[in-house]
């Protein structure tokens, strides 16, 4: 007989701790909440911010002229007329702020002449990237709110604590139920606020540029507890993604910058330049834009004429080993310690899943429309439309994160715990049930659903397509059943991998069907079968959980910049 859970209080629960949870966590902190942080993986270490090496979009008047308003403009234009103004103003007014906060933390920000250097990078009208030098900017960012976090009062932090499901007494979101994977403890916690900073969703696919736990939990967390999601058919796909050789410890969206630098080559098969085919040629610089790239190299992938591992290859071996040398900096090392030399070889390179646009509704003071749900990061959904503009999502992890932190410690303060152990009764059974006899292989559930949502819900997507992933997920469904696999015991893959499912195969619902019913193509949904971008569609999609099934609707975007 097990023992009770594990029980927990606290004013602000914050879940995730990459870039929006830290300085969620912060921020409650700093108005006089206290806070637990919990990470399914190591407090700083689980997500994509630690992993981003590139750039942060931000209106800092550093480089040129610039002023929020512009950064807007270009945000609300990328969105292809489904950016949620809101959210965008939230994200473009106080993205400065944060960064400067940030400089005086020490992250190390790039410096030119005195001041902090800004790149230019695709859609931005003018140079508005900070970044910290040669592929530092996520670990750099991490490390700084890691050590904010370490030395403000009032946080606790629990890694290794994987929360399963949020628990609700009247509506309202009370607490938590978690699984703490190092024991297979069940633990409670009773929160008078909860933001969900869970991050993105790309594990759905197969080839993506996320750590393990980007399966999109935060966003199945809010639909069951009422939580309305939106715009979840935007997946984001990167081009050029690391493919092969075998490549450790780096971002596998790092060939960009260098790109942009030296030009380099996309090659197929036979080592022909291709992009002229569709459109845009390249002649060695750098000038087809991300969305045609996607299509040339699926396309050539198709006709047969992709590279061994399935994608094309990228080429710098016309560039000098000094000119290399200059542009890449130590990262030359680090290549070279994955057995890569560039003077002497292509790397290859496919589209992979990057970045979600869709997420959970919300309004600026970060509240979901469940009272005591609040949500910050990549899990909102809004902010960037159809389509991100480079360098916004760590602005919005910060931005978001800061303002979630607020809005939740206003809440918190002064509320009573509303939570009952009678009310987490469901998941804690979740949590320490005995596993059927039933001989899952969840492993090869989750590489099976990865290959239909990359096959049939990737870039590129027509009805019959998307009806097979569906049935894909009704299966795999059916499959997983009510009883979860595995036991209780320390670090049980099946048991975890069988609540991953659980989320992911809701999740991967939610996509599909949105994509379904958007007969249209804009920004990062293209449908091959409705090509043309449709005025009719210019509406956002919500999703709703309703008696256990997912209700779509179409709602009106919110185009009105409001006052913060
Ligand atoms: C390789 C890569 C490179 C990128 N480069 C850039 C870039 O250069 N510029 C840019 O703007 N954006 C970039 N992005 C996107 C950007 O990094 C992310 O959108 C942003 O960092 C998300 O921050 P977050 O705090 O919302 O989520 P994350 O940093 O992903 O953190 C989420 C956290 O939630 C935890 N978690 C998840 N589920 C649970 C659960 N059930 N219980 C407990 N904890 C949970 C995870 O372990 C993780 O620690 C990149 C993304 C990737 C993957």
């Amino acid at each position: 007989m097990r023992a009770d859970p594990t029980h927990v209080e606290t004013d602000v629960l914050v879940i995730g701790s990459g870039g929006a949870g830290m300085y969620a966590a912060i921020e409650a902190a700093r108005a006089g909440a206290g806070v637990f942080l919990a990470d399914r993986s190591l407090i700083g270490r689980g997500g994509a911010t630690v992993m981003a090496q590139m750039t942060v979009a931000v209106a800092l008047v550093a480089e040129t002229p610039d002023h929020w308003s512009h950064h807007l403009a270009d945000t609300i234009r990328a969105g292809r007329g489904l950016t949620d103004a809101r959210l965008a103003h939230l994200l473009c007014e106080e993205g400065p702020d944060c960064i400067r906060e940030m400089d005086t933390w020490g992250v190390g920000w790039a410096r030119r002449d005195g001041h902090i250097s800004q790149a230019m990078a695709p859609g931005h009208d003018r140079p508005r990237c900070a970044y910290v030098d040669f592929l530092n900017t996520g670990p750099a960012v991490s490390k700084t709110l890691r050590t904010v976090v370490n030395r403000t009062g009032g946080i606790r932090k629990a890694g290794d604590l994987m929360i399963v499901d949020l628990v609700r007494r009247d509506g309202e979101v009370s607490g938590a139920v978690a699984l703490h994977l190092a024991t297979g403890a069940p633990v409670t916690i009773a929160a008078k606020a909860t933001i969900v900073a869970t991050g993105g969703l790309t594990r759905l696919y197969r080839r993506n540029s996320a750590s393990a736990n980007m399966g999109g939990d935060g966003y199945a967390l809010a639909l069951r507890a009422g939580a309305p999601l939106v715009d979840m058919e935007f997946v984001q796909f990167f081009p050029i993604g690391h493919l092969a050789p075998r490549l450790i410890g780096m971002d596998p969206i790092m060939w960009d910058p260098f790109r942009y630098k030296l030009g380099g080559r996309l090659l197929n098969a036979g080592r022909e330049e291709f992009t002229a085919r569709y459109g845009t040629p390249e002649d060695g610089r750098y000038v087809v834009t991300r969305d045609l790239a996607t299509y040339a190299i699926i396309k050539e992938v198709e006709a047969g004429r992709g590279s061994p591992h399935g994608g094309a290859y990228l080429s710098f071996e016309h560039c000098s080993a000094e000119a290399l040398r200059q542009a890449f900096g130590p990262v030359i090392d680090r290549l070279a310690a994955n057995k890569i030399d560039l003077t002497k070889m292509p790397v290859e390179v496919a589209p992979i899943a990057h970045y979600h646009m869709g997420g959970v509704a919300t309004n600026v003071r970060m509240e979901t429309e469940v009272p005591g749900l609040f949500v910050a990061g990549e899990a909102v959904g809004g902010a960037n439309g159809a389509n991100r503009l480079s360098g916004n999502a760590i602005t919005e992890a910060l931005a978001f994160g800061r303002r979630a932190g607020r809005s939740a410690a206003e809440r918190a303060c002064g509320a009573r715990q509303a939570f009952r152990a009678a009310d987490a009764r469901a998941a804690i059974d979740l949590v320490t049930a005995d596993g059927s006899g039933a001989e899952l292989n969840t492993a090869a559930m989750i590489q099976t659903l990865q290959a239909a949502m990359a096959d049939d819900v990737g870039p590129f997507r027509t009805q019959a397509k998307l009806e097979r992933a569906v049935g894909v997920i009704d299966r795999l469904t059916a499959a997983l059943g009510e009883r979860p696999a595995g036991d209780s015991g320390a670090f049980d893959m099946r048991r975890i991998e069988w609540l991953d499912l659980r989320n992911m195969l809701l999740v991967a619902r939610v996509v599909a069907t949105t994509a379904l019913r958007r007969t249209e193509s804009r920004g990062a949904h293209q449908r091959e079968d409705f090509s043309e971008m449709v005025p009719e569609w210019q509406v956002n999609q919500t999703v709703r959980m309703r008696d256990r099934r997912i209700a779509l609707a179409s709602v009106p975007v919110m185009v009105e910049v409001a006052a913060q």
